[in-house]
């Protein structure tokens, strides 16, 4: 972000990418909470909308064009709903993953490699998870994941014969600077937190999660102040489940990140409720740049009813507020009206309860005002 950008500050350049499936349906009630946030803060916010992935396809046969890319640069930050389908899902562009995804075009061309998926147990909710009581009801779990690299944007993919058998590859690849400056990134971010790391790998068997496993290890020493352990990815996953409560940042690779964000939204209740940010640039207490969205996809079975959980999109709009505007107050004062929303019991059917998107985010926005 240049400095001009930081300047302006008070005048706030949003670009509003709805995308597919539920995802407008959700931007919509973000945008709403977004206003609220903002007229609290005395700031104005100009929100510009266009089409992302299916929706971009649909009308421009392709699935996010240059002029987007053009508005993204010059906003402050990003507002996805969510994107994909049945419908696109197996369309296939010459090129990588940034061909292929609205979504993963915009990660590339921004480098928002820093994804933040916080999931954390609501006091309200621990009855609608498959946990004991005790087990994970302070679950509080920061997963890091690469966004930029790694097996999912692999340069070299495709499908091809060989000795007759059809066969189909993705290179996974990382380079050391891609993995320190994610690292670099979790460690600051720990500081703010608990002070504790696990980088998840699986260094025992591949190549790639050994110069993984090397320069995180570098990398944390340089951060003496942070509690730093290698684990292997599957017991990772394992011991996430077991002793939820232990874990504080974990980082990991882009396809790994993706699989255990979902996982970890086992604390939460629902898919639906896990926020996510994108940041290009570690934040270190100032203003960067991101891509804010719900970490769930386009949820293709629920579409079109107004039944979504607005709140994991909501919550987004929340990061926002506390990386690149810096009103981490805002983003907690949102935090608490969702959970007192919750304790009311105003839910959505993910939760167990019959509220509509617009009834939760109407009582999230009376809670905020009172
Ligand atoms: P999904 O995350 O869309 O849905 C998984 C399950 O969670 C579904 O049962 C869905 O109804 C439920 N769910 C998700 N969000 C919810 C919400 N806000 N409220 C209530 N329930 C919710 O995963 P999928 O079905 O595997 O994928 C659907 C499409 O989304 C695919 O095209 C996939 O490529 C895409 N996708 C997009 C993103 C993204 O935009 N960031 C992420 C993952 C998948
Ligand atoms: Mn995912």
């Amino acid at each position: 972000m240049n400095a001009e950008k930081r300047n302006v500050l008070l005048q706030v350049k949003l670009l509003a990418l709805g995308g597919d499936g539920i995802g407008p349906e959700i931007l919509a009630e973000g945008l709403r909470v977004a206003d609220a946030l903002a007229a609290k803060a005395g700031l104005t916010l100009n929100v510009e909308h266009d089409l992302l992935h299916g929706a971009s396809w649909d009308v421009h046969r392709t699935f996010c064009r240059p002029e987007v890319l053009d508005k993204a640069r010059d906003a402050n930050a990003i507002l996805v709903g969510a994107v994909g389908g049945p419908k696109w899902d197996n369309i296939r562009m010459p090129g990588g993953a940034e061909c292929q995804d609205g979504l993963m075009y915009l990660r590339h061309h921004l480098q928002t490699y820093l994804g933040l998926r916080p999931a954390r147990a609501w006091q309200s909710l621990l009855h609608h998870t498959p946990f004991r009581r005790g087990l994970a009801d302070r679950a509080n779990v920061l997963i890091l994941r690469e966004m930029c690299g790694g097996a999912m944007f692999a340069r070299e993919r495709g499908q091809r014969q060989v000795n007759g058998v059809r066969q189909g590859y993705d290179l996974t690849a990382y380079d050391e600077d891609e993995i320190a400056r994610f690292a670099h990134g979790g460690f600051q971010l720990a500081r703010g937190r608990r002070g504790k790391i696990v980088s998840c790998d699986k260094s025992n068997v591949m190549e790639s999660y050994k110069l993984w496993r090397e320069v995180v290890s570098e990398v944390a020493t340089q951060y003496p102040d942070v509690e730093f352990e290698n684990m292997f990815a599957d017991n990772c996953a394992y011991q996430l489940m077991c002793r939820p409560e232990d874990f504080d940042v974990v980082l990991s690779c882009n396809q790994l990140g993706d699989i255990l964000s979902d996982l970890t939204a086992v604390y939460s209740g629902s898919l639906g409720m896990l926020p996510s940010a994108c940041l290009s640039a570690n934040p270190e207490g100032g203003p960067v740049f991101g891509v804010y969205e719900s970490t769930s996809g386009s949820a293709p079975d629920i579409a079109g009813q107004g039944i979504a959980n607005p709140i994991g999109m909501i919550l987004s709009v929340g990061m926002m507020f506390e990386y690149t505007l810096v009103r981490p107050d805002l983003a907690k004062a949102l935090e608490q009206a969702v959970e007192q929303v919750l304790a009311d019991g105003i839910m959505t059917r993910d939760l167990g309860g019959t509220a509509d998107s617009v009834s939760v985010t109407d009582a999230i926005l009376e809670r905020l005002s009172g």
